[in-house]
């Protein structure tokens, strides 16, 4: 469960190319980043792949299933966004249920999965705060926490920990390689910042202008860039 296959995927909107032929296969429980910079597509491709836009080509397969035309809640992926996306209104507990909830899952189990997420993120303390009430790093657990309950068989993360300072991004990200460690499930992390690239892939997808440079581990981009750029971006000696 979690392997994830593009094949020339491409994207367009209106005139524009702003994907071209991607091809891609990420393994179960691979932990994956997709890095470049601003604007090359990072959070396009996460889109298609997650079903929130439709590809304009090529084909997209989950598990050896073709998904281009299944919708994004019958994919059976998570997104977790930058900006939390939590319901201001409600609850943590509230949060978590949300979507549990309108799929007709017995009570007891959701109740099971929240506790279970809440012991995971350690978040047990403020289970009937409002997202207001939270800090930022308290928030992005509840967002993560959301879509661990879903039991996803992949998790998109797009810039999750963009929106905290320096000292709690670098804390929740060692906490998120501890939870994907644990949870050993499938998990695309976008983000701009080549140390967070480096310190949590388990292949990096280096990505300029809709195209895919090059794809490796840390040390194999860091040994044995393809190119300038990637040599530039991952900060190797060239
Ligand atoms: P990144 O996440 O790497 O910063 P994006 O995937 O957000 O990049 O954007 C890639 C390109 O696609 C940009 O030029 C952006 O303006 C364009 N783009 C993204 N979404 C849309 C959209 N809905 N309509 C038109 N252009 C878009
Ligand atoms: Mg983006």
């Amino acid at each position: 469960m979690g392997q994830i296959k593009l094949t020339n995927v491409k994207k367009s909107f209106g005139a524009v190319d702003v994907l071209h032929d991607i091809n891609l296969h990420i393994d179960d429980g691979e932990l994956v980043v997709f890095v470049g910079p601003s604007g090359c597509g990072k959070s396009t491709l996460l889109r298609v792949i997650a079903g929130l836009e439709q590809v304009s080509g090529g084909t997209l397969e989950i598990d050896g299933r073709r998904v281009n035309d299944v919708t994004a809640a019958e994919r059976g992926l998570a997104m977790v966004f930058q900006s939390y996306a939590l319901y201001p209104h409600m609850t943590v507990r509230q949060n978590l249920a949300f979507g549990l909830e309108n799929s007709k899952m017995p009570k007891a189990e959701i109740a099971e999965r929240i506790t279970e997420a809440a012991r995971m993120l350690e978040i047990e303390a403020y289970m009937d705060r409002r997202p207001g009430q939270l800090s930022g790093g308290q928030r992005q657990r509840v967002a993560i926490g959301r879509a661990i309950v879903r039991r996803p068989v992949a998790f998109l993360l797009d810039e999750p920990l963009s929106n905290l300072d320096a000292e709690l991004r670098v804390s929740t990200r060692a906490e998120l390689a501890a939870l994907h460690a644990r949870l050993s499930s499938t998990m695309i992390y976008v983000t701009h910042d080549q140390v967070e690239a480096m310190t949590l892939a388990d292949r990096i997808v280096v990505m300029r202008a809709g195209r895919i440079e090059q794809v490796g581990t840390p040390l194999e981009l860091y040994n044995k860039p393809a190119n300038r750029f990637v040599a530039g971006f991952i900060g190797a000696p060239h």
